[in-house]
């Protein structure tokens, strides 16, 4: 079913098509750090309009899954990952399963996620590591978290947000390039962004942030060709105009299941 668009989407909507590119350049540089945050908090509400339903994209039932889906996911797609996890999951359901695996086995398992030499041998780590340290059990925590063979940071805020509910900001390739689109920061580093991030964004938003931000740039904000003529954040970005701005050519390139409700909210 369509949802309605709400005030907050309208506004968002409206096109700013009547400023010049002059005067959006001006605007946006002679911002102070007060507007940055109002700006970057209401961008964060349009995107809630834009997708109320951002999720993790991973399948998993429980923080040891999860672990190991995130885990898999690097240079790889969430799609595919999902096609791979329910016969891994069956076969290896805890911690000394991973620990005891017999590599070759695990192997075949996980190789369509690619890199899966690496990955045999980080998911083996983890499960060895969790029975030594943690009584096979996955911590909540992001100290002991980033200890693990296999979980650096990204991967930890990742559980850590939804597995725990603990806040947190996960800073991957979409979300650092959509946040320095935005002139939110203009750091390349994921753990500054993250820390920058989350001085502008109110820490109980940080986890659906980070959602919202992954969706909209695999949908809309794409880094070849924006879609900016169909684009809700358009008011509030800097860099509107850095893909098509016309209408209907912008409209083609939004994708995702979302992209009818997207496309109503910004009164295609
Ligand atoms: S206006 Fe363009 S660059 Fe800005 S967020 Fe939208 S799609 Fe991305």
């Amino acid at each position: 079913m369509r949802k309605p668009a709400t005030s907050a989407s309208s506004a968002a909507a409206e096109p700013q098509r009547r400023d010049t590119s002059a005067a959006r350049a001006a605007k946006f540089a002679a911002e102070t750090r007060l507007g940055l945050v109002r700006r970057a908090r209401r961008m964060n509400r349009t995107l809630a309009v834009a997708f109320p339903d951002a999720h993790c994209e991973l399948d998993f039932t429980n923080p040891l899954e999860l672990a190991v889906a995130t885990i898999l996911s690097a240079q790889c797609t969430d799609v595919r990952v999902n096609m791979t996890t329910p016969a891994l999951f069956a076969r290896y359901r805890d911690a000394r399963a991973y620990a005891e695996a017999d590599r070759t086995e695990l192997e075949e398992y996980i190789r369509p996620t690619g890199f899966y030499r690496n990955k045999t041998s980080s998911l083996i780590g983890l499960g060895q590591a969790l029975l030594e340290r943690h009584d096979g059990v996955l911590p909540g925590n992001l100290d002991e978290l980033v200890e693990l063979p296999g979980i650096g940071r990204k991967t930890a805020n990742v559980i850590l947000g939804n597995a725990f509910d603990v806040p947190g900001i996960t800073v991957d390739t979409h979300f650092g390039r959509l946040v320095r689109r935005w002139g939110w920061t203009t750091e390349e580093d994921p753990v500054k962004v993250e820390h920058i991030v989350g001085e502008l964004i109110e820490r109980k938003e940080w986890t659906m942030l980070s959602h919202r931000v992954i969706f909209h740039g695999r949908r809309v904000c794409h880094a070849r060709k924006p879609a900016c003529g169909a684009c809700l954040l358009a008011k509030d970005c800097p860099s509107f105009g850095a893909g098509p701005t016309d209408p209907v050519a912008a409209a083609a390139l939004v994708k995702g299941p979302e992209a009818e409700h997207l496309l109503e909210l910004v009164g295609r």
